[in-house]
């Protein structure tokens, strides 16, 4: 038997057989009107039970999960209850379900790449919180929205309808015109497709910054290079030059290539800084005995054309000595080659509110502040014939800036064109060492 026909056997069995019993008893003791009045008695009674159960269970129904059922009592009392467990375990069912959605969303909108959800006919049915950025869908607002009316850039339309889609595309974000992005579609099913957006622009501005670079290096090297061939070329066809002029241009050449030199060495260092973040070693550097030695160095580039002081009032810094040495030479051989003759230059060393300063001030040519902030890229001159004429490579201020950084110190650089620069560099207190 099913489950309704155990269910009819048990209203028989329990509900109509006992009141018909009790009637033919009514029925023999009493006569037939007895019989049918007690009859009609009871099952009003039982009508009435039902419908009281079916209001309790009309008005547990409009807040199932709030309130505890009411005891109804009986066999309708028992489906309630049955009812009420159902409708119970559905809810917590659905919980559950919604519980592991939103851990999803949450998961989704952690995900740095941008992802929308179309349909065929490109109408966005989701995406998550990165896509927002990338492309600036929101939802709900976007929900149902075709996704070319949003994101206009051209060619973007032609390539979601294009069927090549392994190839990314590449668009600037709507929302943030600064930041660059490529696109993918990949199929979801059977007709959906889900687009994936990347953000490329740190990758790209790298990718800019190395092919700068390259086309930087090779720039400086084919000018003294262009130089050292033509003479060659005049060494190859001999007889046309004297003895004289043989020993100038082997004089000029010999500077290319101690230009090209410098060059490749200032690329080597960079290079080895940029490849290690901090120093192999580090030591107390004796600050007076690195000063005298600046001093030394100094005034054989200046060659008596500079007046050079020392002031060092300060005690020893932790640090790479030979990168210090490298970082305080760069400024000070700066402030000699910027500083026409009979200028003067100060190199000094103070504590001051617990921060170690190293300062070189020159009264040479000074930098307009519209070139201040660039000075220590790489290549980034000011007045490209002075820097050339002078020695330079451009890459001096960069370098200082890659030892600065390894020993938590910063530049700070003043300057008035026609006045004199001031290089200042601050190294934290934890890295000033007092003598025992
Ligand atoms: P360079 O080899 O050309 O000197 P740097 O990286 O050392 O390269 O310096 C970058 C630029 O900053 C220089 O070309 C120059 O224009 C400017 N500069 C650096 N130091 C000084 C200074 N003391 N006075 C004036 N200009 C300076």
């Amino acid at each position: 038997m099913n489950r309704g026909g155990q269910w009819f056997a048990k209203f028989l069995f329990t509900g109509v057989l006992p009141i018909l019993g009790l009637a033919v008893l009514a029925w023999l003791s009493h006569g037939p009107d007895w019989a049918w009045a007690l009859a009609a008695l009871a099952f009003a009674c039982m009508a009435l039970v039902r419908t009281r159960q079916l209001s309790l269970l009309a008005a547990w129904l409009d807040a199932p999960d709030g309130s505890e059922l009411p005891d109804a009592g009986g066999a309708g009392g028992k489906v309630l209850r049955k009812l009420a467990r159902k409708l119970r375990h559905d809810a917590r069912s659905r919980q559950a379900v919604e519980e592991r959605l939103r851990s999803f969303r949450e998961a989704m909108d952690a995900v740095p790449d941008g992802l929308v959800i179309l349909d065929s006919s490109h109408q966005i049915h989701w995406s998550n919180r990165a896509a927002g950025e990338h492309l600036g869908i929101r939802l709900p607002r976007d929900s149902g929205a075709i996704i070319e009316h949003l994101v206009r850039t051209p060619g973007f339309a032609e390539y979601l309808a294009g069927s090549d889609a392994s190839a990314p595309f590449v668009l600037q974000s709507p929302a943030a015109r600064t930041r660059v992005y490529t696109v993918r579609v990949v199929p979801l099913g059977e007709r959906n497709k889900l687009l994936v957006s990347l953000d490329v622009t740190d990758a790209r501005r790298v990718e800019s910054m190395r092919s700068t670079f390259v086309a930087n290096v090779s720039h400086e090297l084919r000018t003294p290079l262009t130089v050292v061939s033509g003479f060659l070329e005049h060494f190859a066809d001999d007889g046309v030059i004297d003895a004289e002029q043989r020993q100038q241009f082997a004089r000029l050449m010999s500077d290319q290539t101690a230009r090209m030199l410098t060059l490749v060495d200032d690329l080597l260092t960079l290079s080895r800084l940029e490849a290690e973040d901090a120093p192999a070693s580090e030591e107390d550097v004796d600050m007076a005995d690195l000063l005298a030695q600046l001093l030394a160095e100094g005034q054989s580039l200046s060659e008596g054309r500079h007046r050079l002081d020392v002031r060092c009032d300060g005690p020893a810094v932790r640090g790479n000595r030979k990168e210090l040495h490298s970082a305080f030479g760069n400024l000070v051989s700066n402030a000699i080659r910027y500083t026409p003759a009979g200028g003067s230059i100060d190199i000094e060393w103070r504590v001051r509110d617990q921060v170690g300063a190293f300062s070189v001030r020159d009264s040479g040519v000074g930098i307009a502040a519209e070139h201040l902030p660039r000075v220590t890229e790489r290549f980034y001159r000011v007045d490209r014939g002075r820097s050339r004429d002078t020695g330079g490579t451009g890459l001096g201020l960069a370098i200082v800036k890659h030892i600065l950084l390894r020993h938590q110190a910063s530049l700070a650089i003043e300057s008035e064109v026609g006045e004199g620069s001031t290089f200042r560099v601050e190294f934290p207190a934890w890295r000033l060492k007092p003598a025992a």
